[in-house]
């Protein structure tokens, strides 16, 4: 049995609270998001209705036993009483009754995810004394069938429908087409019939006794905790379960006492594009979840401005002391009820990637915030989401738009429509389709649909709807609101003036500018250039990564933190690469060139060549192609270090494949053709003798180059004449000549000097000086093992993750993940997918032995990585703590890499390299 303690803290208790949790993280913990921020407004002296907070403990405790700690329910009672104090009403009591709310609210807020019941206090008798109080039986009325409504669905699950049915069907017989329409008496009648379904769903009546209502709130808000939807919602944002969530009983003001009330939402800043303007909607005599569920039409919030001008402007001045006290961004809730402003809920907005780095750019241009700070709140999933394609804008001008609804979150998506969350996840997983699901508005129970899918489409709701919160804060494009959509669920189309388009047909959303297509549209990727709060940023992480003393080496020197250098093989890449902010090419792979269809016949016939002459005969024909390949990387790449590998594949990939050829000749055979055939059966007897059981840990890499040295003899020397040439024309050229597959430093004896006099021969001939490196690749374990020796000779390395993680682990990559990487991981035998994310405990401390050893050889040892973990923030960290001076990946990581070394140096700020030991 736990001990007794404080479960439940009133508002205006946050100092205690602060004492107790030790910081305001730990307040946040204890209250939950939502329960902080209403303390903390009421500290700072904002309209907050009289309220408490039931502890995340008191949750973590039930969630343990099935009931509630000793003590919890006797200190929600006198809070209660306090609160009745300070409301001047009494809970109950229906000469002057009190109503509260029961809300949720975890640590990481979860929109919509878990329960909150209104109105709770609510009765036959009380409502009659509401009447009398208020003289208006309408909003009572109302209050109470909303209750019955949300006891119904919240508390015992019942479906939507069993409510829904009776109003859609009363509206019907009314001939009305508004909830604004009903009056009175219909909402009486309606309250009856709630709890007729009520009853008949429940087997008892609605409860009458207020108490026994609270009592049940509280605990389902607790079991809400571990609903399947805040689960999923968790799993997908990676929220610990642990965490429980706390109950908010908050005083109920209400929006629907008539048109001096009403009720909003608002983001200080536009969540979409970032803009420094408020957004926001509300209603007139509505109650809270009208907005959010985006069922009637909403009214922006400058108008405000012009129905209650000072509510308006105590709210803008509000919420701008709000924005300013948490540094960023705010969600905030409000009710006016008869001319008066509560404010219900503040936190942190939820956003687009867009306006992520917007705001955190503005925000300290405006003093708010610093630039680390700014750096630290853009991760590299936004930079990656801000990378991702969008439609074409040729392809746009032509298209015939199909409908057209609110931009709620950027982005373009192409998929098959679904009209239901269910299906479309199913379609999704398990038919590998591209899903967009289509809906007339979302609720939480669809989340799981939404994020199988692309895209999502509703034809109702506005800007802050559930469909668009969601949404933004998933990345999913977005359109809400259009509303020239019929959507007919019952026969699975949407009609647009009588164009149909059918379930499974394929559509295009374009989230950024809200516009709806029939068919695929193309995409591609936005260009960096554009993102000009993006470029600050990057450029705010490049100075952070770059500053001297980020690092201290084993030996005591101040270092930098790490360069992004980038994968490229042709000088269109390397500019690419450059123009998103590339400082040096770590690998560009030489055979690619080789397949190029005019040189590839040459190649062939230097592979089956039988002596040594004839082999360098053909060499020299590629040579100047080669040699062109070359230079233009340099120049793209002027001033900064280029990285070529030797070749690197076995033979046979630049061969004809076996089996087609085979054919040919049976072929050939059968129908008695003659022509050629003797040269077909001489290339199929030279390619089975190239053949090897396992090629991949065959003839290959330095290998190769020692059995056949003649072709990286080429390769080096068209590196120097390219690389001469291009110093003569003035290009500062840093070329690094990497030896790949290396596994013995004997190997580097063998063949690196032979390499070494061909650099030297070139540039003494063609009288030019420039700085130069040989190095190797790290992707055999006995490299990495041996790396002290091999540093001898190597004056860089470079490692390349893919190899060692498939040689460490032992896996075949291609099978690996085919077969049993998946089990594996669901299994939690392994915790990732090891070539997505380096592996830091196994090939992680080879990399760190072989730094290690490496720079006790050569201090001054160059250290990059080549694999694509130099993409992976997760990796990049990684290798910023074991002393790499640079990752190198594919061009269009490349932003993302620059933050996540930036991420990296301010983590371990000023720290020692990692050593093994
Ligand atoms: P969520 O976390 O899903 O937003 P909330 O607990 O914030 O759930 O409540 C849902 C809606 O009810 C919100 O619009 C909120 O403003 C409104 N609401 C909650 N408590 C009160 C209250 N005491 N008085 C008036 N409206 C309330
Ligand atoms: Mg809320
Ligand atoms: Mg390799």
């Amino acid at each position: 049995m736990a001990k007794s303690k404080k479960w439940v803290y009133l508002f205006e208790e946050v100092a205690e609270v602060e004492k107790y949790a030790g910081s305001w993280d730990g307040v946040r913990g204890l209250l939950g998001g939502k329960g902080s921020g209403l303390a903390d407004m009421t500290r700072a002296g904002v309209p907050v209705p009289p309220g408490f907070t039931i502890t995340t403990e008191a949750c973590n405790e039930f969630r343990k036993t099935g009931k509630f700690p000793l003590d919890m329910w006797d200190q929600v009672l006198a809070a209660l009483k306090v609160v009745e104090q300070q409301a001047g009403k009494k809970f109950g009591d229906p000469s002057n009754p009190l109503l509260v709310s029961c809300r949720s609210g975890a640590k990481f807020s979860m929109p919509g995810m878990m329960n909150t019941i209104l109105n709770i206090g609510l009765n036959d008798e009380v409502a009659e004394g509401m009447i009398n109080l208020t003289g208006n039986p309408r909003f009572v009325y109302d209050s109470y069938r909303r209750l019955v409504e949300m006891f119904g669905t919240t508390v015992f699950n019942f479906d939507d429908e069993l409510f829904e049915h009776p109003l859609d069907e009363y509206k019907a017989g009314k001939g009305y087409k508004l909830d604004i329409e009903m009056t009175a008496e219909d909402w009486k009648a309606l309250v009856a019939a709630f709890k007729v379904a009520f009853k008949k769903q429940a087997g008892f009546d609605f409860p009458q006794d207020v108490f026994k209502q609270l009592e049940l709130a509280t605990k389902a808000v607790f079991e809400s905790w571990m609903g399947k939807r805040a689960i999923d919602y968790r799993k997908a944002t990676g929220i610990s379960d642990d965490l429980g969530t706390a109950v908010n009983i908050v005083t109920m003001v209400f929006g629907n006492m008539g048109d001096d009330s009403g009720t909003g939402v608002a983001f200080t800043r536009n969540p979409s594009t970032g803009d420094k303007k408020m957004m926001g909607e509300y209603l007139l005599n509505a109650q809270g979840e009208d907005v959010v569920a985006g069922i009637r039409n909403t009214d922006q919030i400058e108008n405000l401005n012009k129905t209650m001008p000072a509510v308006y402007h105590q709210f803008m001045d509000i919420t701008g002391k709000l924005e300013k006290h948490y540094k960023d961004m705010q969600d905030v809730e409000f009710t006016i009820e008869r001319g008066k402003l509560w404010m219900l809920q503040t936190r942190n907005g939820k956003r687009t990637a867009k306006s992520t780095i917007k705001i955190a750019v503005d925000m300290s241009n405006e003093g708010l915030i610093g630039r680390e700070e700014a750096v630290l709140r853009v991760t590299p999933e936004v930079v990656d989401a801000l990378l991702h394609p969008q439609f074409d804008e040729n392809a746009k001008k032509t298209a015939v738009v199909y409908a057209k609804g609110v931009n709620a979150s950027p982005g373009a998506a192409v998929g098959q429509a679904y009209f239901d969350a269910d299906t479309a996840e199913k379609m999704a997983k398990e038919n590998k389709q591209q899903t967009i699901m289509v809906r007339p508005f979302t609720k939480p129970d669809d989340v799981h649909g939404m994020i199988a899918s692309q895209g999502v489409l509703t034809s109702e709701g506005g800007a802050t709807s559930h469909a668009a919160v969601v949404a933004r804060q998933f990345g999913i494009p977005c359109i809400v609101g259009a509303s020239m959509i019929k959507i007919d669920l019952e026969n699975r189309i949407m009609e647009v003036d009588g164009k149909v388009v059918r379930e499974g047909e394929w559509i295009s959303v374009d989230g950024t500018t809200g516009q709806v297509y029939v068919g695929k549209l193309p995409t591609s990727a936005p260009s960096l250039e554009e993102q000009t709060d993006l470029l600050t940023l990057l450029g705010w992480a490049d100075d952070i990564a770059a500053r001297k003393d980020i690092r201290i080496l084993p030996d005591g020197r101040k270092a930098p933190g790490l360069q992004v250098w980038a994968n490229a093989d042709y000088p269109k890449d390397a500019r690419r690469a450059r123009s998103y902010g590339a400082k040096g090419i770590g690998l560009c792979r030489t055979e690619h060139m080789f397949f190029e269809t005019e040189r590839l016949p040459i190649v062939q016939k230097m592979i089956l060549a039988e002596t040594s002459a004839e082999r360098t005969g053909y060499l020299n024909q590629l040579l100047p192609t080669q040699r062109k390949d070359f230079d233009g990387l340099f120049e793209a790449m002027d001033g900064y270090p280029v990285i070529i590998r030797l070749i690197d594949p076995p033979l046979h990939e630049f061969m004809p494949d076996e089996e087609k050829l085979f054919e040919e000749v049976v072929t050939m055979r059968v129908k008695g053709q003659t022509e050629g055939l003797k040269e077909k059966e001489d290339l199929l007897a030279s390619i089975k003798a190239l053949h090897e059981s396992n090629p991949m840990m065959g003839l290959r890499g330095v290998r190769l180059s020692i059995a056949m040295p003649e072709i990286v003899e080429m390769q080096v020397r068209a590196i120097f004449e390219a690389a001469a040439d291009c110093t003569k024309r003035g290009i500062v050229v840093r070329p690094e000549v990497m030896i790949p597959l290396t596994g013995t430093v004997k190997e580097l004896e063998w063949i690196q000097p032979r390499l070494i006099r061909i650099a030297k021969t070139v540039t003494e001939e063609k009288k030019v000086d420039l700085p130069y490196k040989f190095g190797t690749m790290i992707e055999i374990p006995r490299a990495a093992v041996t790396a002290g020796e091999i540093a001898t000779l190597a004056e860089f390395f470079s490692f390349g993750t893919n190899d060692l993680t498939q040689m460490t682990y032992g896996y075949s990559r291609d099978d690996a993940e085919r077969n049993f990487l998946v089990t594996y991981v669901a299994a939690g035998i392994l915790p990732r997918n090891p070539f997505q994310t380096l592996d830091r405990e196994g090939v992680g401390k080879l990399m760190q032995m072989a730094i290690n050893d490496g720079r006790k050889t050569r201090p001054d040892l160059e250290v990059g990585i080549c694999g694509e973990h130099g993409g992976d923030p997760d990796s990049i960290e990684w290798c910023h703590m074991i002393g790499n001076n640079y990752v190198s990946c594919s061009p269009f990581r490349v932003p993302i890499a620059r933050l996540a070394a930036a991420h990296a140096a301010l983590k371990y700020s000023g720290q020692k390299i990692a050593e093994d030991k």
